[in-house]
């Protein structure tokens, strides 16, 4: 008997024929002789439509209060799924975030699950139930609920396999894993069948929000596998570890030098016009958005074009903190001594991540020179260890993530890759 943990994202449970059909999936596992622990997310776009509605009655919503409400999203679907599988014939309990012992810290809408106290969850089992727990939610020490950001569920469900030392947390989604890119911008993606954390922390941090980057983190550090796979076929999906192949399974295969290609769309790009050329200034502008809790992405200096002795200063940074930091370094005009702000939202970054890029020079000349076949103009370049990544235009991102995939070989030849929901949002 094996103990499982169970992720089902939003398009997987979108409708009431939807959670009926994952009940199903749910109570065959349960049916071998498995103790299953399901996270869920919310209905379709649910957390969307609240936040959408927040915004209508306020223009900025407290922190506390958007919690409550969109931790209600979460308890629609876990309620409904409980009932799903109890009209099956199977015994089941859902909990929310503060019920399954999801202990966070205080930080409302971001919030790091700090313990994970699963004696009921362990009671349920015992008792024979599915145990279903609302993804994306915990509460603090104060006892008020909280939120663990976009996508959160994921980390809930890596949390409690954590916790409850599950033989495997299976993330069910509506792609059949992780593939070379985004199947809804490249139809020829290949589906990886195993990746590193690190390539995989490379991959969700730049974009691929198949898993979300604070799971695949906190699997790293409790090891934990991951397995990515689809709600819609019974197709194996991608493991996320690094446990060694076993003993003579494709023990000869070389590893790729490129993992794959993700894409961003929710970054902005801030330009400091004019600002002294003198060293302290970039340390000031910096502190100056660090106060606002704002994280930075991308750096470029580049010698004013305007004057001699003034340089510009561009930074990319969430576009949902754009107005935050620009009301930041306004209010420092003055003191900082610039010429003037320019704010743009219409870019995209492209990033091109593979642990064999350490070993392979030539990697950054050949994703360049395939953007300029394409006719595409790099706005910044940041690299890593194991990443590249640029700025474009955003419409012109998805031709670019296109090109490269197509540069470095990543096509499949074996058809295309299955897109089976969701609306990509
Ligand atoms: P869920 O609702 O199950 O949490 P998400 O929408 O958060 O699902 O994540 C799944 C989506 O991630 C896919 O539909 C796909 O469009 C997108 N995606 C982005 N990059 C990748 C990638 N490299 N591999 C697979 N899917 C990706
Ligand atoms: N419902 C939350 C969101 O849409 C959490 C999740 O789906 O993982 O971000
Ligand atoms: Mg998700």
């Amino acid at each position: 008997m094996a103990v499982i943990v169970q992720k089902y994202g939003g398009s997987s449970v979108a409708d009431a024929e939807a959670i009926k059909r994952v009940a199903k999936r749910i109570t065959e596992a349960k049916r071998a002789g498995d103790d299953v622990v399901v996270v869920v997310s919310a209905m379709g776009d649910t957390t969307d439509e609240l936040i959408d509605l927040a915004n209508q009655v306020s223009p900025r919503p407290p922190e506390r209060e958007m919690d409550i409400l969109l931790t209600a999203g979460e308890r629609i679907s876990m309620s409904l799924l409980a009932m799903a599988i109890a009209n099956l014939g199977f015994k089941a309990q859902s909990f929310t975030g503060q019920q399954a012992g999801v202990i966070t810290d205080d930080s409302h809408g971001r919030a790091r699950i700090v313990a994970v106290k699963a004696d009921r969850i362990h009671q349920a089992l015992a008792d024979g139930n599915v145990a279903i727990v609302a993804g994306f939610q915990g509460v603090n020490a104060s006892n008020d609920v909280t939120t663990l950001g976009r996508g959160g569920s994921d980390t809930t469900a890596v949390a409690m396999a954590a916790a409850i030392g599950a033989d495997v947390c299976e993330i069910y989604t509506d792609v059949d894993g992780v593939f070379t890119a985004d199947p809804r911008i490249v139809p020829t993606a290949k589906k990886i069948s195993r990746i590193s954390y690190e390539e995989m922390l490379d991959m969700a941090a730049s974009g691929a929000k198949v898993l979300n980057l604070r799971c695949v983190e906190y699997g790293r550090r409790h090891g934990v596998d991951i397995h990515v796979r689809s709600s819609f076929s019974a197709h194996n999906g991608t493991l996320v570890t690094d446990r060694p192949l076993p003993e003579g399974e494709g023990q000869m295969m070389e590893h790729p030098l490129i993992a794959g290609v993700a894409h961003d769309r929710t970054e902005a790009k801030v330009t400091v016009v004019g600002v002294p050329d003198v060293p302290g200034t970039a340390a000031r502008i910096f502190e100056v958005v660090a106060a606002t809790g704002v994280n930075i992405d991308m750096i470029v200096q580049n010698v004013s074009a305007a004057q001699t002795g003034l340089t510009d200063i561009s930074f990319t940074l969430p576009a949902d903190d754009g107005q935050k930091a620009i009301t930041a370094l306004t209010d420092h005009e003055q003191e900082i001594g610039y010429a003037s702000l320019q704010y743009d939202d219409q870019i995209g970054k492209l990033s091109l991540i593979g642990a064999g890029m350490k070993s392979h020079p030539g990697v950054s000349a050949r994703l360049f020179g395939a953007l300029r076949d394409a006719g595409i103009n790099i706005e910044m370049i940041s690299t890593s260890e194991i990443r590249v990544s640029v700025i474009t235009r955003a419409d012109q991102l998805d031709d670019a993530v296109r090109a490269v995939h197509t540069a470095f070989d990543l096509d499949s030849t074996e058809g295309e890759a299955v897109v089976y929901g969701g609306t990509g949002r």
